[in-house]
């Protein structure tokens, strides 16, 4: 029965993370898998999650099935993280919000409904793309094209072919632009870019898929959320994957969201009634575990407080960490100026190195990124960097 059956090529992140345990060098330094990490290394176990947790586990529950759109304080939470608790498409009841598998879930809950509404469109992804777009809007079944994104040689966005490629697009193509934190590039666009964009999109009658994993880890929770706002503003309906994967650091747990705009209440009704089929025909309804962590945190403003303080933490030591990263390759003999990567946002930066460069970087020094270039510098930390800052030098 299988004889036919071809092996798969390996998912190459996960591919790296096991090159990376086998390695031998005590020196070795993992910046290839999109994790953040403390300044001691370690995956971080937030306090308000200890505290919600502890708090979960006086009184523990049984564990009957969710509801096939998930816990309904939580659903809420996320309207009012994404939209604004306050803002006119919660309060008019104009979101339907469904619990899912991590953003991950919350993209492929959205890609199934969407091939069921226009099994013609096509996908536009950024390129270059967090690499599972592309795998995912293609398993739902749809083309996936790609809309220019890097610009290598001015370091930053190719904002003129991004905008060209999105005016060039027929009616009701969907177009998955990363809300904030671009992955993998580390560069987003201007407000007055997006604003651009938001025109486009109405003008052209795109449909936008905002892919919002890394909320808070940019400039802060609204500030990272205010592109939201200039689409709800053009009076578009679109939609929004939810991480908290990394915000809240729970990635195991799998907690993400969907949100779909929606032109009015009635509408939401019957939007979020095909949400659960498709969610029923794909795995019944969501765990509980990391949804009631998280409703629990969002929903309690003292321990929303700890969260907000705690993100902004892992935010400020991403950025102390990228100036450290450009001084210490200026010290370690670097001519050429590395300052592009301060003006990077989020987990990663696309260094401008070479796929030579970071195979000898792997195989000569043990400092693990992508061929592509890409490091993950929520990764670096005051232990590792002196001696990653050598290495990238030493191939540079
Ligand atoms: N979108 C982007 C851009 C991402 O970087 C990631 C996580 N690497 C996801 C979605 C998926 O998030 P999750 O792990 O919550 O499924």
């Amino acid at each position: 029965m299988f004889t036919a059956v071809e092996m798969a090529p390996r998912d190459p992140i996960l591919g790296l993370n096991e090159q990376y345990a086998a390695d031998g060098n005590p020196h070795k330094v993992n910046l290839g898998v999109g994790v953040y990490y403390d300044d001691n290394g370690k995956l971080p176990l937030l306090e308000c999650v200890k505290a919600a947790e502890e708090d979960m586990m006086k009184t523990p529950s049984a564990r009957g099935y969710l509801p096939i759109d998930g816990i309904a304080a939580y659903d809420n939470a996320v309207k009012g993280l994404v939209f604004g608790a306050d803002s006119e498409p919660v309060t008019s009841g104009r979101v339907a919000t469904v619990q899912a598998i991590g953003g991950t879930g919350g993209l492929k809950v959205g890609a199934d409904f969407l091939k069921k509404l226009s099994p013609d469109a096509t996908v536009l992804i950024s390129d270059p793309s967090w690499e599972n777009h592309r795998a995912l809007f293609t398993s739902a079944g749809f083309k996936v094209e790609s809309y220019p994104y890097y610009d290598a040689e001015r370091r930053g966005v190719n904002f003129d072919g991004m905008l060209a490629a999105l005016n060039a697009a027929a009616a009701g193509t969907i177009v998955v632009l990363h809300a904030c934190c671009h992955n993998p590039t580390g560069y987003d666009i201007t407000a007055a870019q997006w604003d651009q964009v938001v025109d486009v999109v109405k003008a052209k009658q795109l449909t936008a898929f905002l892919d919002m994993a890394y909320q808070g880890f940019g400039h802060g929770i609204a500030e990272d959320g205010a592109v939201i706002g200039k689409f709800v503003d053009a009076g578009l309906t679109f939609f929004v994957s939810t991480s908290f994967s990394k915000s809240f650091s729970l990635y195991g747990e799998r907690v993400g969201a969907l949100s779909v705009l929606c032109a009015s209440k009635e509408e939401a009704g019957r939007v979020l009634s095909q949400l659960k089929i498709a969610i029923r025909t794909n795995y019944s309804n969501p765990p509980i575990h990391g949804g009631a962590v998280v409703a629990a945190v969002l929903n309690d403003p003292a321990r929303r407080a700890v969260w907000e303080k705690e993100l902004g933490e892992m935010r400020a030591r991403i950025k102390a960490m990228r100036q450290k990263f450009v001084d210490g390759l200026k010290a370690a003999g670097v001519k050429e100026d590395m300052s592009f990567i301060t003006t990077q946002i989020g987990m990663f930066s696309y260094s401008g190195l070479t796929k030579d460069q970071m195979v000898r970087l792997r195989n000569e020094f043990g400092v693990y990124g992508t061929d592509t270039g890409r490091m993950c510098v929520a990764a670096l930390n005051s232990k590792n960097i002196d001696y990653v800052c050598q290495s990238v030098a030493k191939v540079m």
